[in-house]
């Protein structure tokens, strides 16, 4: 079992330990960074393991290997061995591990570590790539009871998929296989399955605390928020795919009804620069199924072999599922994932929009829609299949009118000329673009437009739950929706379509309190 090991860069050890207690019942062991330690509190370094009562690993990084360290190696060797020295007949108070890069070569200190029984983890920092990780994990030992570690920045999730052959590869050896960085976040958090000996993490909430490497989450998002502690061979991948993806709600969504449900699944966000990277590594991990959002609703259409009725009709995708794999005649070859799609964005757009409106379609209606994106031809299709007249606004007004062309819906751009249509079509006012986003939440997609305090107003953003639009709306007194109502119930329609299961809807409650939160 992957165990998770806290990764300790506080000043001071005092409040390293702190951070053991606060995280005490989250993690197996930890790792000392004494690079991060005030000098002052180098001396103090060899009673930690007593002190933190869990098997500890002592590492002292180097600036090039993204430590702290500066001094000569000489000095280095020194403080580790005074890190080392002194062994005591109880293991537990002695280090229980000690990092050493694949350079360094003092094999007198190596062999007295060995005698009093602390394991050395052989290391290997990549912040370029990923290069050749199996050759590279194979040599990194120099005697067989090592355990070897690369910690590797993948640029994309080809890298990341080549981190997942080379587990494979070197199935049975003891090893560390990380993948820094957004990219290697799924790594992480599948480290049992990638058959690393373990995760690192870290204090992500006090500002102090630097962050040991690049991507680390802390111990408690990783078991309650990627229930960590719950994944093994047979647990079922599921995620979101989306670039930059820095937000996303959904894994709360499912890990929670996951853990509650008692299915052995979890549910990863993958960043893709690439759809092709994710649909290669989706079938080479197996994945079982993924919610699709900005930038890729459209894009993945070609990817799929069905679709249903509601993505001919969005000209949008938000869901995918793999039914099976092709077998291919080649010997050897791997067999090509056989994708079907559906997009519950509209359902779940419908549902909350009708419940906020108290009606039951929307005939006599006159509605702006800002955007022409993904979410937009999603909503402009339920808007026509519940009667109501639209006008589409878009920054690239030619998608805009594209899209309005469907319907024979009017269109323009998001300029002054579309202020004098607006007034005609604003009984209901949709903002369906990403502008106003969480970390952008000062931004507004149209602050030419001045509400008169009669329009609903709906903005499918859920982060921040109001958005800068939003407020300007409630200023003038209009009845606003933001989008989080959306999200849980397109949610629902999600996971009922790609687990072929109810959604447990006594949930909903306890999660939106959550997300809101
Ligand atoms: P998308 O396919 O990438 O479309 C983005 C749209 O926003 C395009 O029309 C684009 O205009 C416009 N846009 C982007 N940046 C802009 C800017 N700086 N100024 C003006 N317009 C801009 O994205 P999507 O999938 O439609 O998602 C849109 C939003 O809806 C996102 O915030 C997403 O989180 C939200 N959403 C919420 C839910 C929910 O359940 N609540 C569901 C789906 C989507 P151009 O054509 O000019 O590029």
């Amino acid at each position: 079992m992957s165990k998770i090991c806290l990764c300790l860069t506080a000043k001071t050890i005092s409040r390293n330990l702190e951070l053991i207690e606060k995280y005490r019942k989250y993690i197996d062991m930890a790792e000392l960074r004494v690079d991060c330690l005030d000098p002052d509190e180098n001396f103090l370094i060899r009673h930690f393991p007593k002190q933190a009562g869990i098997p500890v690993i002592l590492t002292i990084r180097r600036k090039q290997d993204g430590g702290n360290y500066l001094s000569g190696e000489g000095s280095r060797v020194a403080l580790l061995s005074r890190g080392l020295a002194f062994a005591e007949s109880d293991k537990r108070y002695n280090f229980a591990y000690v990092d050493l890069e694949e350079d360094l070569d003092v094999p007198g200190l190596e062999e007295a570590v060995r005698t009093f029984g602390t394991r050395i983890i052989r290391s290997y920092h990549n912040f370029d790539g990923v290069g050749k990780i199996t050759e590279k994990i194979k040599s990194l030992r120099k005697i067989g009871d090592e355990i070897a570690k690369v910690a590797l920045m993948p640029q994309n999730l080809n890298d990341v998929l080549a981190m997942y052959q080379a587990g494979r590869e070197t199935a049975g050896m003891e090893k560390i296989i990380i993948g820094m960085g957004p990219y290697g976040l799924n790594t992480r958090i599948l480290s049992e399955k990638l058959g690393s000996f373990l995760c690192y993490t870290s204090e992500t909430e006090d500002p102090t605390v630097p962050p040991g490497a690049p991507g680390l989450i802390s111990p408690k998002d990783l078991v309650e928020k990627y229930r960590f502690r719950d994944i093994n061979s047979a647990t079922d991948i599921y995620g979101v795919v989306g670039f930059p993806l820095a937000t996303t709600y959904s894994p709360r969504i499912y890990n929670t009804v996951f853990s509650r449900e008692k299915i052995n699944a979890v549910y990863i966000p993958f960043p893709a620069h690439n759809l092709n990277y994710f649909l290669k590594l989706a079938e080479d991990i197996n994945i079982k199924g993924a919610a699709v959002t900005i930038p890729y609703k459209e894009e993945i259409i070609i990817h799929l072999n069905t679709v249903t009725e509601s993505v001919k009709i969005a000209g949008a995708c938000n869901t995918v599922k793999a039914l099976g794999v092709l077998a291919r005649s080649l010997p050897g070859e791997t067999g090509s994932v056989v994708w079907s799609g559906t997009n519950t964005d509209t359902l779940g757009f419908t549902e909350s929009l009708l419940n906020f409106l108290g009606r039951k379609n929307l005939r006599g209606q006159k509605i702006t829609v800002i955007g022409a994106g993904g979410a937009a031809r999603a909503i402009v299709s339920e808007i026509h299949r519940l009667k109501g007249k639209c006008l589409i606004l878009n920054r690239t007004a030619v998608r805009a009118r594209e899209l309005a062309l469907n319907y024979d819906y009017t269109w323009g751009g998001l300029d002054s000329q579309a202020l004098d249509r607006m007034e005609r079509y604003s009984d209901i006012i949709i903002q369906a673009t990403p502008v106003g986003l969480y970390p952008n939440t000062n931004e507004d997609p149209f602050e030419l437009y001045h509400f008169n305090g009669h329009e609903a107003v709906m903005d499918l953003i859920y982060n921040p739950l109001q958005t800068a639009f939003l407020k300007r709306a409630m200023a003038t007194g209009c009845h606003v929706l933001n989008g989080m109502d959306m999200l849980l119930r397109q949610a629902k329609y999600q996971y009922e379509y790609l687990l072929e299961r109810d959604f447990p809807e006594q949930l909903i409650p306890a999660l939106l309190d959550s997300l809101q939160k």
